[in-house]
């Protein structure tokens, strides 16, 4: 048996046309071009690639964005200053400030000072009490979370119910993900590095959503066969073949695992592309209730 591919970067586009024609509508209809705001503190590699990437899908879909780039050695102060900055400007209507921060600032302060309508990535405190509370919703929820879940919604994937495990319990990745999926009544088990004896936990699973970052460590014999794998990691390996000297590869063994499972993403492929489309999404939604609340 074989896997069907959950082509995450062809369901990344699909979202992304239909953010550029709601776009397209407000700027005709209202006059209002939504605005998103990046804030990057330092020069990791990683984090400037993303911010760039982010940028750069913004203008493809007419979102206005603006990169708010500080030096690594930037105080509390100033950036906490930016951020109240960007809240009172009419014209963002998101504001990202791109994790991980400098060890010296203080994150969860300047996460909780962005203004709640305008917290597209999700991560201010009381958008993420409102994830984990029966009966609220969060204005936003984190992309790459809400991504997993809009993956699973658009292959048709009953989640009520079903046996739900996520590998990991970071607070950008594995906690809101369980937390959406509790919401949408699964039945939900949260592992992490003192989990004893993972295998028999992960075979639990219909739906298994992988975020360790540990290279292809999910095997075949893990899997029950027919469940949807969702893989997360982003996984550096040596590969001499490669251009670069190096490929990228899940948390999940995926050419063995694909032979079990039902559904599988890709990496890269799967959930990456989608976590832009949904920060254009929350963008656009923030803008649209701005426009509610005049
Ligand atoms: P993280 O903060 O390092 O968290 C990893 C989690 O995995 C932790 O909860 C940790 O447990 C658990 N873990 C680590 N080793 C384990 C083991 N051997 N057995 C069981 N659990 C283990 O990572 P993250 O930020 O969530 O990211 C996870 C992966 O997703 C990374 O590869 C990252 O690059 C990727 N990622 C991709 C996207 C995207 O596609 N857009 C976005 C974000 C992250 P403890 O809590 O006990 O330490």
């Amino acid at each position: 048996m074989s896997a069907n591919l959950i082509d995450g970067s062809a369901i990344a586009k699909t979202i992304q046309e239909e953010v550029r024609t709601e776009v397209t509508r407000l700027k005709a209809e209202h006059d209002l071009t939504p605005g998103l705001a990046t804030v990057l503190v330092g020069d990791n590699p990683a984090s400037q690639t993303y911010v760039r990437m982010k940028q750069r899908r913004c203008g493809e879909v007419g979102i206005h964005s603006v990169g708010v780039d500080l030096p690594g050695d930037a105080s509390q102060g100033e950036v906490e200053a930016i951020v109240a900055e960007l809240n009172a400007d009419a014209t963002i209507h998101g504001i990202l400030v791109q994790l991980p921060l400098p060890d010296h600032l203080d994150e969860e302060r300047i996460l909780s000072a962005i203004d709640l309508a305008k917290d597209v990535d999700g991560f201010h405190p009381i958008n993420i009490g409102r994830l984990a509370m029966k009966g609220r919703d969060p204005l936003f929820a984190p992309a790459t979370p809400a991504g997993i879940i809009e993956l699973l919604d658009r292959i048709a994937v009953p989640i009520e119910g079903k046996e739900a495990v996520v590998l990991g319990r970071s607070n950008i990745v594995g906690l809101p993900v369980s937390m959406l999926l509790l919401k949408r009544n699964a039945t939900l088990t949260i592992c992490h590095s003192r989990t004893q004896d993972l295998p028999a936990v992960v075979s639990r699973a219909d739906i298994l959503i992988a975020a360790v970052g540990r290279a292809e460590m999910v095997k075949r014999d893990w899997v029950k066969p027919g469940a949807v794998v969702v893989d997360v990691g982003i996984n550096r390996v040596d590969d001499a073949s490669a251009k670069r000297g190096y490929r990228l590869v899940g948390d999940v063994a995926f050419d063995e695992v694909k032979e079990v499972a039902g559904w599988i993403t890709p990496v890269p492929g799967g959930v990456g592309p989608m976590t832009i489309a949904m920060l254009l999404q929350n963008t656009l939604k923030a803008a649209s209730r701005a426009l509610q609340d005049k």
